[in-house]
């Protein structure tokens, strides 16, 4: 099978039916995240499936010419790259789904907004600019299931994995006899081996790096017992037994400690109030150069790195809360 040459898509074999796809330039900070297609096979599916393959519009109208007819769409979670384009596969007639209750983001950015609380820290209107920067738009209907369900499309079936530790809802895809596990957006993104990516992410309310732990663990074991090859939102195609995306993210999580733990050191502020160790710790750039920022862009990295600078100042050792 020849594949494809699509300018700005990259498309890589899996395996001989099983195909991951990368829009290489995006239009904005988090409009797009690497998929999988899931090709037609005599006997398994009649039709094509994507996963999570959120890219711009003009890019899933090419593909469904090569791979269409597109009979269902499964997103992984609620964040802005895997959910602005999912219309555009809705709109060429696939089925989509999503898990529950970050389904309802796609349906309306009002969810998304209260979903995630941005409403303690920003208003409506900037989280909607910032939807719309990214291209987001909404589907009309979505249908939902419960992470960890197995779903079936004919005779292909997804084990969906819980990992909730990234976003309540998220979950990576085990495809039992394909054996392909893709971890979604779990934090191994680097574009190659040899260079680095921001890591794991966990920016909201409802996030947790002991859960992120305890999730890049079972995601561990499940490649090393019952898959060849894994992938993931925003990197490469890793075959067992390397290790790599697992140490990597570990080694992020431990090095993002490390950096508050010296900041809190530095700053004099070991001893203090949590929401006055967030805030002095905020204006130091720790995780995001919000100095060169301006406008919805500043506010929302602001927004997300006060939660991360949260979640490790509640682990650090160094520290006691007054
Ligand atoms: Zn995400």
């Amino acid at each position: 099978m020849t594949l494809p040459k699509i300018d700005n898509l990259e498309i890589k074999k899996v395996t001989e039916d099983i195909l991951l796809v990368q829009q290489i330039k995006h239009p904005f900070f988090f409009s797009c995240c690497d998929g999988l297609l899931i090709l037609t096979r005599k006997g398994r599916n009649n039709s094509t499936i994507s996963l999570d393959l959120n890219i711009e519009p003009k890019y899933v109208r090419l593909l469904n010419k090569f791979y269409g007819p597109i009979s269902d769409y499964i997103c992984s979670h609620g964040h802005l790259d895997h959910i602005c384009h999912v219309h555009s596969w809705e709109k060429l007639g696939a089925t989509i789904h999503a898990p529950y209750p970050e389904s309802n983001f796609l349906i309306d950015l009002h969810y998304f907004y209260k979903g995630f609380n941005w409403d303690e820290g920003l208003e409506y209107k900037t989280v909607e600019h910032f939807g719309k920067l990214n291209g987001y738009k909404k589907c009309t209907k979505v249908n939902t299931f419960s992470p960890g369900e197995t779903l079936k499309f004919e005779d292909f079936s997804i084990d969906t994995i819980s990992l909730p530790g990234h976003s309540k809802a998220h979950i990576g895809f085990l495809l039992p006899k394909e054996k392909v596990i893709h971890i979604s957006c779990l934090g191994f993104d680097k574009p190659n081996p040899e260079k680095e990516g921001y890591g794991p992410w966990y920016g909201f309310r409802n996030t947790s790096i002991s859960q992120y732990l305890e999730d890049i663990d079972k995601s561990e074991e499940i490649f090393l017992q019952r898959a060849r090859f894994l992938t993931s939102s925003h990197s490469y195609i890793v075959e067992n037994p390397d290790l790599s995306p697992f140490e990597y993210m570990r080694k992020k999580i431990r090095n993002n400690q490390k950096k508050v733990d010296k900041a809190l050191i530095r700053c004099n502020c070991t001893q203090a109030s949590e929401d006055s160790a967030v805030k002095l710790l905020l204006e130091m750039d720790l995780f995001f150069p919000k100095s060169k920022l301006k406008g919805v862009v500043y506010d929302i990295y602001r927004f997300w790195e006060s939660w991360i600078i949260r979640k490790h100042i509640q682990r650090s050792k160094v520290f006691r809360p007054l």
